[in-house]
């Protein structure tokens, strides 16, 4: 098992200061107005997909496990993608879900943890019209401070006060555990109290589940471990038509299509993310199924094709008038 050694997370501007779990502090001082904030819109049968956008980072091209960059020059070559200052720029979404009244959230984002590039989830919600209160249920696709950041508010209280945090056991278990915490390198320990912080508040209606069973009402969870051992998708079910919100199956739409064997230093199994990563683009591409992820260009809705050996994206159409 690799796991997030110092040089790597150095080399991708995660040193062990931004690591540092107590700087929940800083949002306290957060007057200055930020980004404005990025949402859209789209229908999945009865239910209403918002994708909201927390902000951006980059990822060096050279930190995706096998690869060169002779091929990652070539992948890049006749795309629009640009390697800048050596890096991919990648999106971190979430997902809020309407149906029959009811509101899930699909990752939180980062709040403060990472950064001015990121943390306006919650202002992309505000602007959504739908305040944090009303948020029912929140399904962590997995633990990482870019998808459960934000569930605390500044004061390190719970950002959704009326939420069921749901999360796979299997998850839960793997940050939890102070054996493997105590034998993982000191920065990424960080890690493990970031997901312990930003879960805390949520002690008391926490659900975890195990397999394909329905996480939360419409919501089927699809077990893909490899980049964290209880990294899930979570399959909305909209009457006639299905959406499966994968999470980090992709970290780079520009690279990690036509090379789903590259992996990223935050996958806690490489190899598995990458045996995951090819089954699940084979599985979508048959089944021509509707796709979105953290980390796909937002807004990320699409579905997955083969082009010979390989994968690529084709963006679904905007809905307008929604
Ligand atoms: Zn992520």
């Amino acid at each position: 098992m690799t796991l997030l050694r110092r040089s790597v997370l150095q080399s991708i501007g995660l040193g062990a200061a931004s690591l540092a779990v107590p700087s929940f502090g800083r949002r306290a001082q957060a007057a200055a107005p930020g980004p404005a904030p990025v949402l859209h819109r789209f229908h999945i049968g009865d239910a209403t997909v918002t994708a909201l956008l927390d902000g951006h980072l980059a990822l060096p091209t050279a930190a995706f496990t096998g690869s060169d960059p002779a091929a990652v020059e070539a992948a890049l070559a006749g795309t629009l993608y640009q390697a800048k200052d050596g890096g991919v720029e990648i999106p971190v979404n979430g997902y809020l879900v309407e149906r029959g009244g009811k509101y899930t959230l699909i990752d939180t984002g980062t709040a403060q943890l990472m950064g001015p590039d990121l943390g306006g989830l919650s202002a992309a919600l505000a602007a959504s019209g739908v305040a944090a209160a009303d948020i029912s249920t929140v399904l962590l696709t997995h633990m990482h401070p870019d998808h459960a950041g934000g569930l605390l508010a500044a004061d390190g209280s719970a950002a959704f006060p009326n939420a069921e945090l749901v999360i796979a056991e299997t998850e839960w278990g793997f940050w939890q555990d102070d054996a493997i915490m105590a034998s993982v390198p000191a920065d990424a320990q960080g890690f493990f109290q970031m997901a312990r912080n930003t879960t805390a508040p949520y002690a008391d209606r926490l659900k975890l589940f195990s397999g394909e069973v329905e996480a939360a009402p419409g919501f089927t969870a699809v077990p893909l471990p490899g980049h964290t051992p209880g990294h899930s998708g979570f399959m909305l079910d909209g009457g006639d038509t299905q959406l499966l919100i994968w999470g980090d199956i992709v970290h780079s739409t520009a690279l990690q299509f036509p090379h789903p064997e590259w992996t990223i230093p935050f996958d806690v199994d490489q190899a598995l993310a990458a045996q995951t990563r090819k089954a699940m683009f084979e599985r979508a591409a048959a089944d021509q199924l509707l796709v979105t992820g953290m980390h796909i260009d937002f807004p990320g809705l699409g579905q997955v094709a083969r082009e010979g050996d390989s994968f690529a994206f084709h963006q679904a159409p905007w809905q307008f008038g929604i």
